[in-house]
């Protein structure tokens, strides 16, 4: 004890506040879309039953860099994103938007709620990263279930095709238009139905932003059980859609566990009530979870039940160094055991992504100065003893440290602290964005293997881009983020197939936890197996025949549309 004391860099952080005090929200959403034009020419086919869905739905297009934004030619339409210039055909059988239809919706959720603004429709159309830009001339904020299924209901019968839209926080193409997609934006619906305070169930509409519900559930002692750094932004439908991971994970586990009800529209206007509020419900097929990560392409979410925690009064935040990235697996598996019931985060970071926070997030300090170490964790406990909690956690790290799993660290000793701590790691996505051009990768790995596709990334690119690795180490959740001053073909043709690959070849997922999107819509035959695509797209056919939600987006479009 007496060594770790002397490091006087330990301080205790708790409090009887909310902990929910992390980094600010994120930036204002995007006004434009500089990325670059380049394409992959090399022809990977996906054969799938009488079915072919080509790379060339993704990459078939060789661009150069006078060809930004969005071109359309002979029925095709050329689109420029960060990582991957598309070529995918515009589904013919979708109308075009007329004077009637914009009339109709005027009429049904009135004309303020139906956009046409070019400013609004140009941050609508473009996704948070700025690399996936559609050409909607059309955004309707309904109010109600009701709205959404009026809505849903007219353009299906006119073969109308929509994004549902929340905070458009999402980082994988799949909540903006590919071409002129009507976009529904549920914002408008975000009021709290109700408040169970003896069960901790809260039942919200889809609109609600995650922080606003963080917020109203600490004055009732209660917290979310999904956290994240885009809190300030996203909206609960949102989450429930990509099925959010996040910082809380390793201790509420997924949405798949605390959403206990949903009611949703499906694509003919029909309202599933599925707004259970009952932990156990064994009648018949549970039909929410097809919703939960389904990404907008089953049905709009509209209303929420989901199981809330009391809020702990004792929480403490451990920022530490490692010297190797065995040593930040050991202190994983020391922690689960020694900690058990009290860890509620379990995060990394390495060098380079400590490097790049330090360069492009304006205020952030090194926390364990005077030089980089290799790795860094995060560990956060969440408990009800104070006394108890921190004893537990100082005898873990003094052992940690005696035992040479941890180099250097400091406990957050209150909640500015604790937030200036937390800003590093969920800034990451910000400094990435600050410092140029960004391939991003979400993969589930074992968690020993993880950080050997970081350092084979970087053996093959070499001095052409910097391979940035953080995540979820708790949840086997690697953020695999490859930084470069600006996009270029010959970086991407070092990055995949390999990436997907070498994922595939460890029987990791593609997507842990961002989802599929556009961006990986082509490569779900990495994680999933054909007979699994298959049953996807029966779903998908079955619940929406004509293919008007979110197209394009999640499987090949060749067997959604
Ligand atoms: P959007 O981005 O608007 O939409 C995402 C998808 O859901 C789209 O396919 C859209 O069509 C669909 N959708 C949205 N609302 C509905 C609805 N009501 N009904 C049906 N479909 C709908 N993700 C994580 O999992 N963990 C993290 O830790 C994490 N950290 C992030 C940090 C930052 C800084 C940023 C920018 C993003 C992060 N993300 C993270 C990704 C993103 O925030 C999440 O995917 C979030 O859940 C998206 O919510 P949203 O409301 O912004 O949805």
């Amino acid at each position: 004890m007496e060594k770790w004391r002397a490091s006087h860099r330990f301080l205790r952080y708790s409090s009887t506040k909310s902990f929910d005090l992390r980094s600010k929200p994120i930036s204002e959403q995007a006004t434009c879309n500089s990325s670059f034009c380049f394409a992959r020419n090399e022809r990977r086919e996906w054969k799938f039953g009488n079915c072919l869905s080509s790379s060339r739905e993704k990459r078939g297009y060789l661009g150069s860099s006078a060809e930004r934004g969005i071109r359309n030619e002979v029925g095709f339409q050329v689109r420029c994103f960060g990582s991957a210039t598309s070529l995918i055909q515009r589904n013919p059988s979708f109308s075009t938007l007329n004077t009637d239809d914009i009339n109709y919706f005027k009429g049904l959720v009135g004309e303020k709620n139906v956009i046409q603004d070019e400013d609004r429709l140009l941050t609508a159309n473009t996704d948070w990263m700025h690399k996936y830009r559609g050409s909607s001339k059309l955004l309707l904020q309904p109010r109600t279930t009701e709205e959404v299924a009026q809505i849903l209901k007219y353009c299906n019968s006119r073969c109308l095709a929509v994004v549902p839209q929340g905070g458009n926080t999402g980082l994988v193409g799949g909540s903006v238009p590919v071409f002129d997609e009507v976009i529904i934006n549920l914002g408008l619906m975000n009021n709290i139905v109700s408040f169970d305070k003896v069960s901790g169930i809260l039942v919200c509409e889809a609109g609600c932003i995650l922080e606003n519900l963080i917020t109203f559930l600490d004055t009732q002692g209660f917290i979310m059980p999904l956290d994240l750094g885009a809190k300030g932004s996203c909206q609960i439908g949102g989450n429930v859609s990509t099925n959010a991971g996040g910082l809380r994970l390793v201790r509420y586990g997924s949405l798949h566990g605390t959403v206990l009800g949903l009611e949703a529209v499906l694509a003919n206007g029909d309202v599933l009530d599925m707004l259970g509020t009952l932990r156990k419900d064994n009648t018949g097929y549970d039909l929410k979870h097809l919703f939960i990560g389904s990404e907008g392409s089953l049905g709009i979410v509209t209303r929420v039940s989901i199981l809330t925690p009391p809020k702990l009064s004792s929480v403490n935040l451990a920022f530490l160094a490692c010297n190797d990235y065995f040593s930040c697996q050991k202190l994983l598996v020391e922690a689960k055991r020694k900690l058990g019931e009290i860890l509620s985060a379990f995060e990394f970071l390495d060098n380079l992504a400590m490097d790049l926070v330090l360069n492009h997030l304006e205020g952030v300090r090194n926390p364990l100065p005077p030089f980089l170490h290799n790795f860094y964790v995060l560990i956060e406990t969440t408990g009800s003893h104070e006394s108890y909690d921190r004893e537990k956690l100082e005898a873990f790290l003094l052992h940690a440290m005696e035992v040479g799993l941890i180099s250097d660290g400091a406990l957050a000793q209150d909640i500015n602290q604790a937030s200036s701590f937390w800003h590093i790691r969920e800034g990451l996505p910000e400094a990435l964005m600050k410092a140029g051009a960004v391939y991003k990768y979400d993969l589930s790995l074992p968690i020993e293997k993880m950080y050997d596709l970081v350092e084979e990334m970087r053996t093959r690119l070499g001095a052409l881009a910097k391979v940035v690795a953080f995540g979820h180490l708790g949840d086997g959740n690697l953020h695999l983020n490859i930084s470069a001053p600006q996009y270029e073909e010959k970086i991407l043709a070092q990055i995949e197939p390999f990436v997907y690959e070498w994922t595939s070849k460890h029987r990791g997922s593609i997507s842990a936890e961002h989802g599929l999107g556009l961006m990986k819509a082509t490569e779900i035959f990495y994680s999933k197996s054909t007979n699994t695509v298959q049953l996807m797209a029966f779903i998908k056919k079955l619940l929406d025949p004509r293919g008007i939600l979110n197209p394009y987006k999640v499987l090949p479009h060749s067997l959604s549309s």
